[in-house]
């Protein structure tokens, strides 16, 4: 069902001309509930975290903290740069490109699938994939849910802040063109994975359940977030999601 979802909205895509985007939001859909991972960690609460990195605010621009619980309501924003060939906030620009350069070096050529995407744009995506599946007979309540399911709501997508990037091993890539959580099995993905951190990126979406329940999103091995290394360590340390991150953060007067 999920996949047969992800290549009709595929198909929407192309068909609007995403173009690059092939991969674009079919997996940032929210989490469903019958993933079978058994898998789980220790979750670190945030009384435990004490301490918390100096002159860091939950309010900095690199923690901004974007998800179905917390959506926009309007456009974000920020001066855009294309880097890689897609949009990001400008920001983080010279650390996409130290990331790739550090993969490379590592012997790993990747490939920058997505960057930042407008909320409109996600609408008209969301609308197309919704329309295909009432066309398909479905109505529109059922449609509507079909589409949750599959393409990220409008305004909670990570990837309005501009400072969220799906990044591939180009090897990865090219055995899974739809981004497939398994992609982790190449050591591109993998050296991607354990070394974002030095470059100021975190992996949004961990594989963990407590993780998955955490973010509202599935795992994903291709999409993540630059909040600036001094937050991305920290982070990797104490095993934190952005949301409980922040959460200690505000917790702490910060
Ligand atoms: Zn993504």
């Amino acid at each position: 069902m999920k996949h047969k979802k992800s290549i009709v909205a595929l198909a929407v895509l192309i068909a609007l001309g995403a173009g690059s985007v092939a991969a674009y939001s079919l997996h940032d859909g929210q989490h469903q509930q019958e993933s079978s991972k058994v898998s789980d960690d220790q979750s670190n609460s945030s009384s435990s975290l004490k301490d918390l990195p100096k002159g860091v605010k939950s309010t900095d621009w690199d923690l901004v903290l974007v998800n179905k619980w917390h959506p926009l309501s309007s456009e974000m924003n920020f001066d855009k740069v294309t880097v890689s060939g897609k949009v990001v906030d400008a920001r983080i620009k010279q650390a996409v490109l130290d990331f790739q350069n550090g993969a490379r070096a590592a012997g790993y050529q990747t490939v920058l699938v997505s960057g930042y995407r407008s909320i409109q744009y996600q609408q008209e995506v969301f609308d197309n994939v919704k329309k295909n599946d009432m066309d398909e007979g479905m109505t529109d309540a059922q449609a509507e849910k079909a589409t949750k399911a599959v393409v990220q709501e409008p305004g909670s997508s990570e990837h309005h802040t501009g400072l969220a990037i799906d990044i591939a091993g180009s090897d990865a890539f090219e055995k899974y063109p739809s981004l497939e959580a398994k992609m982790d099995t190449f050591d591109s993905q993998k050296w991607l994975i354990n070394h974002a951190a030095d470059y100021g990126f975190v992996l949004r979406y961990p594989e963990a359940k407590s993780k998955i329940k955490e973010t509202g999103i599935d795992y994903e091995s291709w999409h993540f977030r630059y909040v600036g290394v001094k937050n991305a360590k920290y982070m990797v340390k104490h095993n934190l999601t952005l949301e409980a991150y922040v959460k200690a953060l505000k917790e702490a007067g910060r």
